[in-house]
């Protein structure tokens, strides 16, 4: 029997048209999230307790919606999205980490409830019961609830990590995971955080995001975070 493979989701933000943030020096935000996001998927596929896949792979242009379906159609245990910062302020600095409101991730329970003619890619055991119990809303709430319930905890945990390996080689803006309501983050189906690796606005952050060194860093330490969270869970 072949053991099952952690499958994690590395969303690079933005593409294409969408540059993201621009930098000082003109350093776009969608290219260092690209080279980032595919050390990490590398990294990951070294090990062989992880499967990592890409929403996009290249430089080119993938919509919310788009991200979004990929991610609810597939069975995916972990979405990991990675963007880097902007600020007016120029001296703001550091990496932080996001995470879904509870007031977005109900509402997103509740719609997918009242419609229920979105197709969503839940565990087996899940589906399970929800085919079985169609016509109980009240049953498959309880069981959505309690899945962001774990999906939280499994998210402010991961994070812990996350914060840990990070602070080691590059420098942090916030220590705590921030709440929010972002599309990327808020399919119901999957646990995700969100990772500003930094200040592309900043100009000594800039100047480091640049440098396949420092974004080698970056991933390496997201590579471990994600290993050993998975390691002790
Ligand atoms: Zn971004």
């Amino acid at each position: 029997m072949s053991l099952k493979k952690i499958i994690i989701a590395i969303d690079a933000g933005h593409g294409g048209q969408d540059p993201g943030a621009i930098g000082y020096t003109g350093l776009k935000e969608k290219t260092v999230n690209i080279k980032i996001a595919l050390q990490i998927k590398k990294l990951l596929n070294n090990n062989r307790m992880f499967h990592a896949i890409l929403t996009r792979n290249n430089d080119s242009y993938l919509s919310l919606k788009k991200r979004r379906q990929f991610l609810t159609k597939n069975h995916i245990n972990l979405l990991v999205s990675i963007h880097a910062d902007s600020s007016k302020k120029q001296y703001v600095s550091g990496a932080s980490v996001w995470i879904i409101s509870n007031t977005r991730m109900h509402r997103e329970i509740n719609n997918y409830l009242k419609n229920n003619n979105s197709i969503i890619c839940f565990s087996k055991n899940i589906q399970n019961i929800f085919n079985e119990n169609k016509y109980d809303t009240f049953l498959k709430k309880t069981i959505l609830d309690l899945q962001f319930n774990n999906f939280q905890k499994l998210e402010l945990d991961l994070s812990k990590h996350i914060f840990e390996q990070l602070k080691k080689n590059i420098k942090l803006h916030k220590i705590h995971p921030n709440y929010a309501s972002l599309g990327i983050l808020s399919c119901i189906n999957i646990p995700a955080i969100l990772i500003e690796t930094g200040f592309v606005t900043n100009f000594l952050e800039e100047k480091k995001l640049r440098t396949t060194d420092y974004q080698n860093k970056i991933a390496k330490s997201i590579y471990l975070a994600l290993k050993n969270y998975f390691l002790e869970f």
